[in-house]
């Protein structure tokens, strides 16, 4: 049924108002769902994608989405389940005619992980030893891959940083605690409605909770991990109840959750309890393909 209506090429996004559909509702063990990768819709045309995680571009092509037809890319953080798809999505952009053009935003480097440009080169350049052949994305002095950094050293900081500002919609990022990786939250607005893609973070995202609390999204998509109870990886994602405290402390009007590990969807029952101990909104977990709205503040 959902193969049926993805292979149609249609997502069941609404054809006003902002929503997100989820292309990818796993990651990053092969348990069956495409790695996280999110096509933000605004009155119902695709303008962004975020993240790229392995299955994107398939996705992207049941979807009936060419990559070049997106305003940006944005990738949350480096890690493979995220960003893994991104040189497919390049190559198949590169069939494109007049020759396309991509405007990349991702987060800066520290420590063991390279920023958003050293990745890309070392990927893609004329000095790379992995996929050079695409180094024409880089070639010239107005390349035709625009890369941009975000810092993200301070998770603990509020701040926003405005990355696309189109008459339709505004996307910026807000940094967020995903152990010792450079990592980024995204949130979109448009008209009077807002979409906050939490990516993978931990529950010290101090100045995520800081800065987007009460701001009351539509639809906030969460990451849905780890399981509650001892033993899990506390210091990259938060346990379910987490995901709850957040939804209550930004007023979200509905909470999807993805980014859906089998290690997590075992114990659905007791994480859904656990976040309904904070949150009373509406809870779903996302498949591949599903559209949501942003609700609209009641
Ligand atoms: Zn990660
Ligand atoms: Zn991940």
């Amino acid at each position: 049924m959902l193969a049926a209506v993805l292979l149609a090429g249609a997502l069941a996004c609404p054809a006003t108002g902002l929503s997100v559909a989820v292309l990818g509702s796993g990651g990053p063990i092969a348990e069956g769902r495409a790695g996280p990768a999110y096509l933000v819709h605004v009155e119902g045309a695709p303008r962004l994608l975020i993240d790229a995680g392995p299955g994107a571009l398939l996705r992207l092509g049941e979807a009936g989405v060419a990559p070049e037809s997106l305003d940006a890319i944005a990738l949350s953080h480096l890690h493979v389940d995220h960003a893994g798809d991104l040189p497919a999505l390049l190559k198949s952009a590169n069939f494109a005619d007049p020759p396309a053009r991509l405007a990349l935003f991702g987060p800066d480097g520290r420590g063991l992980f390279p920023g958003l440009r050293q990745h890309v080169t070392a990927l893609i350049s004329e000095r790379s030893d992995v996929f050079r052949y695409l180094a024409d994305w880089l070639a010239g002095p107005k390349p035709r891959l625009t890369i941009t950094e975000v810092n993200s050293a301070d998770p603990d900081s509020p701040r926003e940083t405005l990355l696309v500002d189109r008459p339709a919609y505004r996307l910026s990022a807000v940094v967020v605690h995903h152990g010792v990786v450079p990592a980024l939250a995204f949130v979109v607005r448009s008209g009077g409605q807002t979409a906050v893609l939490a990516g993978d973070q931990s529950e010290f995202s101090t100045g995520f909770d800081t800065a987007l609390a009460g701001s009351r999204p539509g639809l906030l998509i969460m990451h849905h991990a780890i399981p509650e109870g001892p033993g899990q990886p506390r210091g990259l994602h938060r346990p379910p109840a987490q995901l709850g405290e957040a939804a209550a402390r930004l007023g979200a009007g509905q909470l999807v959750l993805s980014h859906n590990m089998k290690r997590a969807l075992d114990r659905q029952a007791e994480g859904l309890a656990a976040i309904g101990r904070s949150y009373q909104g509406h809870v779903t977990i996302a498949g591949d393909g599903q559209c949501f709205a942003a609700l609209l503040p009641q």
